[in-house]
């Protein structure tokens, strides 16, 4: 497809979806075979080979679905529309990407220092530390990327809007700063609805696809999009790693692209109204929010259009009264993951940043929300009264007297 005069709402309900007609099929077809059969031994290695070293099928097939599946590259099309990428390519969960990428990067380069740009997902912050990849890292804030860079650094990581405090990072900024190194950007919080970090000069975009790309709460998985020699490196790592993404799955994310822009707008549009509301909260002492912390670089509106459907908010009152606003909610669920069509609650430093260092993990008062596609008056009278009736002695008011 990749017309340049199709609008993003037009890609994602075409794209990947070119050949449909003339397969006779309306509905996204899957493939669930393991393995397929051979036209001959020498046609069938040639395509092992090709797929083994990084490219896609020859004329020998798919040969076994851990190389490769037409469900999964169908979606990995559609992907690639969406981020403005040559390429994409999909895994099993996100960690499952951010591993790959950090293993091409080393493979292609033989460097193994990665600088991670702070505050990241737990997992993300973790997997880094623990230096299980054979990588070393050195964490920083934006502006202290290019002192951070060496020599023999592979790779740069960030993610904006940042998990869980919602900071944003100029991406524009960071690649000037890496001085030619591979700069990744975690997009899972704005999607490609709101953000395409490649048209800022970023290498890879990397997304939680079980947050807003998948949006039912019923998905684990996860997908890179690229140019096409950083997506050979990608699918040689996942090959030989076996991380590919189940063809159900593929299917699952490619039917939700469609309907990807109208829940994040929608849902955008609640959060806005509900952090607003927030701010004004007795029991809140602080809202975390794109748009409502000062924006001196102008990000959101040119980097980002728009402020997205996460929330973090920090609570008077702190682990006790966090303890008693997530136990204390009937419509938000009170569960990590984000981005689905229902509301979720969770306390980011006891769970999705457990494993982080103590000097870079989220306050104890800090909650965070992910705002689906309930009506924001219902959410709102749902917060109030878990708010309220929990409400711990040290409220705004008693803290004023
Ligand atoms: N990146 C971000 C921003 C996330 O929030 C998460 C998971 O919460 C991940 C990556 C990891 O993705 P997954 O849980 O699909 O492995």
């Amino acid at each position: 497809m990749k017309s340049p005069w199709l609008q993003l709402d037009t890609v994602a309900v075409h794209a990947g979806r070119e050949d449909l007609a003339e397969l006779g099929v309306h509905a996204l077809p899957i493939d669930l075979s393991s393995t397929n059969p051979l036209p001959d031994i020498e046609a069938g290695g040639l395509s092992y080979e090709s797929m083994a070293t990084g490219g896609t099928p020859t004329e020998g097939g798919a040969v076994y679905a851990r190389l490769w599946n037409p469900t999964v590259a169908r979606f990995e099309t559609a992907l690639a529309e969406l981020e403005h990428a040559e390429a994409a390519v999909a895994f099993g969960s996100g960690m499952a990407a951010m591993t790959a990428a950090i293993l091409a990067t080393i493979a292609e380069s033989g460097k193994r220092h990665v600088v991670a740009v702070r505050p990241l997902y737990g997992g993300t912050d973790h997997l880094l530390s623990t230096g299980l990849l054979g990588t070393e890292t050195t964490y920083c804030t934006a502006d202290e990327v290019a002192a951070a860079v060496r020599p023999e650094t592979g790779l740069i990581v960030l993610e904006t809007p940042a998990n869980p405090t919602l900071e944003l990072v100029d991406i524009t900024a960071v690649v000037q700063a890496a001085q030619g190194v591979p700069v990744l950007v975690d997009n899972t919080f704005a999607t490609p609805v709101l953000q395409n970090p490649l048209d800022f000069g970023a290498s890879m975009v990397l997304h939680s696809a079980t947050k807003y790309l998948g949006g039912h709460g019923d998905v684990v998985a996860g997908v890179i999009a690229c140019g096409n020699e950083t997506a050979a490196a990608l699918r040689r790592v996942r090959a030989v790693t076996g991380g590919l993404l189940h063809p159900l799955g593929a299917y699952l994310l490619h039917r939700g692209l469609t309907t990807l822009p109208i829940r994040v707008r929608t849902q955008q549009e609640g959060a806005r109204r509900i952090a607003a509301w927030l701010e004004r909260h007795p029991s809140v002492a602080e809202v975390h929010y794109p748009g409502l912390a000062e924006d001196p670089k102008g990000l959101l509106g040119k980097q980002m259009r728009g402020p997205g459907a996460m929330i973090a908010v920090e609570l008077l009152g702190g682990y006790e009264q966090a303890l008693a606003v997530t136990s204390g909610v009937n419509l938000f669920t009170h569960a990590v993951s984000l981005g689905g069509v229902d509301s979720l609650i969770q306390h980011p430093a006891a769970l999705t940043h457990r494993p982080v260092a103590s000097e870079a993990k989220p306050t104890e008062s800090l909650v965070r929300l992910s705002i689906g596609l309930e009506a924001p008056e219902d959410l709102m009278t749902d917060l109030d009264q878990a708010l309220r009736t929990h409400r711990p002695v040290a409220t705004r008011e008693l803290q004023a007297q």
